[in-house]
């Protein structure tokens, strides 16, 4: 819908386009935006983010006192609350584990029991393991050193480790490393689908790609924008979205009853 409009304006005299550039005049046409307004997928994504920021205010992502505490947290809360990763970095803190070279060396049974609050603890802990033994063998343990690494061969690297999917990678390389990725959960897609901007073939990288390749790259909006988005989420667009209070309701073809969930 939104390529179609753009395609509509992109063919429209400019001289017309003044006189028609309110949103009352869509809305009293059935039409549920303003293509004048969103002449370009950038101009949208942006006016979304801004609408959400003003909503919300700054999220102040990610909330971690080192880079490994947020490569940590990234792990820790696959499918497990913030809530419950809190509970198990401070675990981790008191018991002075916080570390590569600590938990590459705790007995796996402690580590399992120092994170037990996420779930999947066994699991996890091996996971923690595992991109310690990396952040050793290709980074001497500096994670300094990886910031200097191209942005393609570190997601690469780090795909690599075990228990690292696309999610955790580009949690890790946005938040801890500060790389110009986007990150896709599945509140974004959720987002996304509801406002009709699904890309055509539905993979990680297509939804990604929505936001880098029509957003500035600017590594702390995409920061902010996915906090945003995962407020944005729990808060208004839930499984069963409260479109009424949604800042962002009169853009949304879902919040107008223009196509169904
Ligand atoms: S209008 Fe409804 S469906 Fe659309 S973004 Fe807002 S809460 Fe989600």
């Amino acid at each position: 819908m939104i390529n179609q409009l753009c395609v509509l304006v992109n063919n429209t005299l400019p001289n017309i386009l003044t006189k028609i550039s309110d949103d009352n005049w869509y809305h009293q046409r059935g039409l549920y935006i303003n293509p004048i307004k969103y002449y370009t997928m950038s101009s949208l994504l942006l006016d979304i983010y801004h609408k959400m920021l003003d909503a919300y205010g700054p999220q102040y992502w990610w909330p971690a006192e080192s880079k490994f505490e947020m490569m940590v947290g990234a792990i820790l809360t696959q499918s497990a609350s913030w809530r419950n990763v809190e509970i198990a970095i401070s675990n981790l803190k008191s018991s002075n584990s916080l570390s590569p070279y600590k938990i590459r060396n705790i007995p796996d049974k402690e580590l399992a029991r120092l994170i037990y609050s996420t779930g999947y603890y066994n699991a996890k802990a091996l996971k923690l393991k595992s991109l310690s033994q990396y952040i050793k063998s290709q980074f001497d343990d500096d994670i300094n050193n990886m910031k200097h690494v191209e942005l393609e061969k570190l997601r690469k690297g780090l795909l690599g480790v075990y228990g690292i999917g696309e999610e955790t990678a580009d949690d890790i390389l946005l938040y801890a490393l500060e790389k110009p990725v986007f990150v896709i959960d599945s509140y974004t897609k959720r987002l996304i689908d509801r406002l009709d901007l699904s890309p055509e073939e539905n993979n990680y990288s297509n939804y990604s790609a929505l936001f880098t390749e029509n957003l500035p790259d600017d590594i702390k909006l995409f920061q902010e924008y996915h906090a945003l988005i995962v407020r944005h989420a729990k808060e208004t667009c839930k499984k069963n979205p409260i479109c009424k209070s949604c800042c962002i309701s009169q853009i949304c073809p879902t919040g107008n009853g223009i196509i169904n969930m």
